[in-house]
């Protein structure tokens, strides 16, 4: 950063701006390139069931690994890709990979896949969705797709009606990052989602008693919905018995498995938990 950084205020133009906004239309460009050379990969991170150590389903993230940049993380290239247009390719190539690629792990595994909000605006997500499920072979159950609060922000009342046509595919949705930002409880009832993914942001504070509270008023309202519950970024065994003692059936994070890439998801071995499942 800026040497004079936080000493004058004044000082509008920063040549440090000029810097970043030049690495970032740089970054765009790039990145188009890797959509169209196909170069974006899709890893897999399972979703196990607490009691079995079952692989449940797994979730398609997206990789991008540049040739001199190295591994670009999804938090930076994403919002490139929305605000330069790039999410609805970049959107349609995950799905249409994930798609394929589920038709050869386990039959009982789901795939989700992360939708952006752009997408519901910019593309015409439930041909999309029907055409990926109808080239994969995919049966329409294993499917789920991920959004977030966002997509209710925007364009409200148009995008309730593309996520009520998603559904009425016999897909499932889940509301993912749950509790964070400027959610409300409120949106659990704003559409019939099958689960709930609950921020990360709760298992890093899980150790005080006002996280496990909020927790446990979730995990009832959840209950009440009938919805399924999915507790995101678990990293020890102590996150493990919290969800346990909180009623938290499922659990993904690096305490079960990072993202892998295809090849060990399919391979049976994997689905074998490496951990010691808690009573
Ligand atoms: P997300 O959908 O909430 O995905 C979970 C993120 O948490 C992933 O980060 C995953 O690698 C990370 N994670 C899982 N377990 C742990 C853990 O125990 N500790 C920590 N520190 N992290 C964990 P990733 O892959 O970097 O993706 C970040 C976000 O980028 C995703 O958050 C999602 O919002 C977005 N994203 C990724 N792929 C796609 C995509 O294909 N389409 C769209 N629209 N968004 C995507
Ligand atoms: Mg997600
Ligand atoms: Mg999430
Ligand atoms: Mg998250």
């Amino acid at each position: 950063k800026s040497k004079n950084a936080g000493r004058n205020c004044f000082n509008v133009y920063s040549p440090d701006l000029k810097v970043e906004a030049d690495q970032r239309s740089l970054l765009e460009i790039e990145l188009r390139e890797a959509i169209w050379r196909e170069e974006i990969e899709v890893f897999y991170q399972p979703v196990v069931e607490l009691g079995t150590g079952r692989m449940v389903s797994v979730e398609a993230l997206a990789r991008w690994h540049h040739p001199t940049r190295g591994f670009v993380p999804p938090a930076e290239f994403i919002p490139i890709a929305e605000e330069a247009g790039l999410i609805v390719e970049l959107g349609n190539l995950v799905l249409a990979k994930a798609c394929r690629d589920a038709m050869k792990m386990p039959d009982e595994v789901k795939v989700a896949v992360n939708l952006s909000a752009v997408q519901f605006t910019k593309s015409n997500l439930v041909d999309v969705v029907k055409f990926a499920l109808a080239e994969s072979g995919l049966p329409e159950c294993r499917l789920e797709l991920e959004i977030t609060e966002s997509v209710f922000l925007a364009d409200s009342a148009e995008n309730l009606k593309t996520l009520r046509s998603l559904k009425a595919l016999g897909v499932s949705i889940a509301l993912d990052d749950f509790g964070v930002g400027y959610s409300a409880l409120s949106y659990l009832t704003a559409f019939p989602f099958d689960k709930v993914k609950v921020d990360k942001a709760f298992m890093d504070r899980i150790d005080r008693p006002e996280t496990r509270a909020v927790l446990g008023s979730i995990v009832q309202l959840v209950r009440t919905l009938n919805l399924a519950i999915v507790a995101e970024g678990v990293e020890t065994q102590q996150q493990v018995d919290e969800m346990g003692a909180l009623g938290i059936p499922l659990g993904q994070g690096y305490f079960f498995h990072r993202p892998v890439p295809l090849a060990d998801i399919a391979s049976p071995s994997s689905t074998a938990p490496k951990w010691q499942a808690v009573a």
